[in-house]
């Protein structure tokens, strides 16, 4: 099984286990490697209640040396985060980049202006919005996400449609764009499983975003975005299969913010 570098740790306020719980699931679920790349905190704080704190930074990465001590050399464990895409935040995703030796930082777009879209607790304003102009700001906000540079993997591509808010019409006018910019950029791209578990019930992204692009020829990593220890493995055969099926012949791995790549079988 490939590597799994989407997680999550209790210091985020909505996740649960202890690391040598997670490590136990990823050596159970037969993973590659492990990576923690919980929620990074944003400022100026306190900014939202689904982040670690700025302050809370080193207990972030102990947790992380926790499950390295636990792994003893038994499956790798890196060190990553999962940072917001927002406007005018590159200088405080350098920052946070210089700060610990991150073996990847994964790009997320939560956040359209002040609206944290895919938070249940905010479904208030999807009852205001235009769908079709939700996700045209967000696949704007992706793809300038991707042409930063600051991140090594943009995270679940095609998040907007997690409650199943989807436009009508040929999706590929918003597809196509962000995969250009995605494929232009170098990042590597992720199919999270947890959307299968979501009002969407697809993973992200979903099949016609996947062609795209593999066509583009983006590097591939899969992720679960395990927010328990028992969410590490989480359909990754499923995800797999779909990686295969769709053309892909590789995922990536990260050390150090380096790429090599490991061939899925
Ligand atoms: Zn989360
Ligand atoms: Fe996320
Ligand atoms: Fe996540
Ligand atoms: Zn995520």
């Amino acid at each position: 099984m490939p590597a799994n570098y989407h997680t999550h740790t209790p210091l985020c306020r909505h996740a649960t286990g202890e690391p040598e719980e997670f490590v136990d699931a990823a050596l159970a679920a037969g993973l590659t490697e492990y990576g923690v790349s919980d929620h990074a905190p944003q400022i100026p704080e306190p900014f939202d209640d689904w982040r670690m704190s700025v302050a809370e930074l080193p207990e972030y990465y102990e947790w992380i040396g926790r499950a390295r001590a636990h792994a003893a050399g038994r499956i790798p464990v890196r060190a990553g985060l999962e940072c917001d895409w927002l406007e005018g935040c590159e200088g405080w995703i350098e920052d946070l980049a210089s700060r610990y030796e991150w073996d990847y930082l994964i790009g997320s777009v939560h956040y359209l202006g002040k609206w944290d879209f895919d938070n249940p607790a905010r479904m208030d304003v999807w009852a205001e919005r235009d769908v079709e102009e939700v996700w045209s700001e967000y696949w704007e906000s992706y793809a300038r996400m991707a042409a930063s540079g600051l991140f090594d993997v943009v995270g679940h591509p095609d998040l907007v449609k997690k409650f199943g808010r989807i436009p009508a019409g040929d999706l590929s006018r918003f597809y196509e764009p962000a995969v250009a910019e995605i494929a232009a950029a170098g990042c590597v791209m992720e199919i999270n499983t947890a959307g299968w578990h979501k009002p969407c019930a697809e993973c992200y992204p979903g099949r016609e975003f996947l062609d795209l692009a593999c066509s583009a020829g983006v590097p591939l990593v899969i992720s679960t975005d395990a927010h328990a220890p028992d969410e590490v493995g989480r359909d990754f055969q499923r995800a797999v299969d779909l990686a295969r099926e769709t053309g892909f012949r590789q995922t990536v791995l990260f050390e150090k913010r380096k790429r090599t790549f490991e061939k899925l079988v």
